[in-house]
């Protein structure tokens, strides 16, 4: 068999370190993801999370602090207010956060996250954040995944001891999410105004999306010059319209990501997916995360009962993809990185 000499000259020229164009981002996307074209990219993308990342994988770990319905209504969303699965609002104690952060450290997660929904007051969330750093060790890398901020907020951030934030324009934003995609953008153009680092991902994918779309958020996603990309599929909510359109297999999602990480090249350090799986880690993804408190993909207040992934787990499933794992804090977090 003979390789595509096209695909093999676009996947060539990320790994000598050149941007790839958006119509070749496009050409990656639209090979068969079981091919001998797929794996080349594939393997192209695992060379090039490891040259990164020195070889080393990272987990990091997210408590989901409340549980509520979401007036922002995105469809693939467990705090829709519209998916109707969780029709009362719950918020950890401070105490009960710290407890939950201080096993993902003892666990080893390179990183702690804190994640609110978007309609979770951010003073009260600020508040928090100001009570847990102090409770973690000083040199943990302590991430916010919230609702849209403008530069105050991010300054806000800041002061609460946080290093970066998630934050992404998902697929299908203003169309199945009640959010301006420009309003994204602004938080991440704020976040990085104040100094903070972002991570991104292209999600949630599912079989619905076009090959347009995918092209598109790639390219956004590589514009926001983020810490880390990658791509993550949509976990279907029982019962809701869009879990009638089904899944893209974990197969499908390691050649997504796989071209996802050829696009960012190689001043990205960072390469996720998610939820964790060995196909993805095997394609090149170095960051996986573990899960406990609340998840907008799960239908259990407590993921960590149900889809939510452990530290321990996460680090099997890099092991087994052959990947050595980081001890100590996120170099993909570390700001002398860009
Ligand atoms: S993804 Fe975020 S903004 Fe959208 S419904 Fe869920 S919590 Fe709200």
């Amino acid at each position: 068999m003979e390789l595509d000499t096209n695909i093999k000259e676009i996947v060539d020229r990320a790994l000598n370190g050149k941007e790839i164009t958006v119509p070749e981002i496009k050409e990656l996307f639209t090979v068969p993801a079981v091919s001998e074209e797929s794996y080349f990219i594939q393997y192209a993308s695992r060379k090039m999370s490891e040259v990164t990342l020195e070889g080393k994988a990272e987990v990091h770990a997210q408590v989901g602090i409340n549980v509520g319905p979401c007036p922002k209504n995105c469809q693939f969303c467990s705090f829709a207010a519209t998916n109707r699965v969780f029709k009362h609002f719950k918020v950890l104690t401070p105490e009960e956060i710290i407890k939950r952060c201080q096993r993902f450290e003892q666990d080893g997660a390179n990183a702690i996250y804190l994640m609110a929904t978007a309609n979770f007051k951010f003073e009260e969330f600020i508040n928090i954040a100001k009570q847990v750093k102090p409770a973690l060790k000083p040199e943990t890398v302590f991430i916010a995944n919230v609702g849209d901020f403008d530069e105050a907020g991010a300054l806000a951030l800041k002061e609460a001891g946080f290093t970066g934030v998630y934050h992404a324009i998902r697929l299908g934003e203003g169309t199945v999410t009640d959010i301006d995609p420009k309003e994204r953008l602004k938080t991440v153009r704020a976040a990085k105004k104040a100094g903070l680092l972002v991570g991104t991902c292209v999600e949630p994918v599912g079989p619905e999306h076009a090959l347009e779309e995918l092209v598109e958020k790639t390219r956004l996603a590589r514009e926001m010059a983020p810490v880390f990309g990658g791509a993550a599929r949509r976990i279907s909510i029982p019962g809701t319209e869009l879990a009638k359109k089904g899944m893209v297999s974990e197969a499908g999602m390691a050649h997504i990501l796989a071209v996802v990480r050829l696009a960012m090249g190689y001043r990205v350090p960072g390469n996720c997916t998610h939820e964790p799986n060995g196909i993805g880690a095997m394609a090149g993804a170095s960051l996986l995360w573990a899960e406990n408190g609340s998840n907008p993909r799960d239908t259990d207040e407590k993921t960590e009962t149900n889809r939510g992934y452990s530290v321990k787990k996460c680090r099997e499933i890099l092991s087994e993809a052959g990947w050595d794992i980081l001890d100590g804090p996120s170099q993909i977090f570390k700001p002398q990185c860009r």
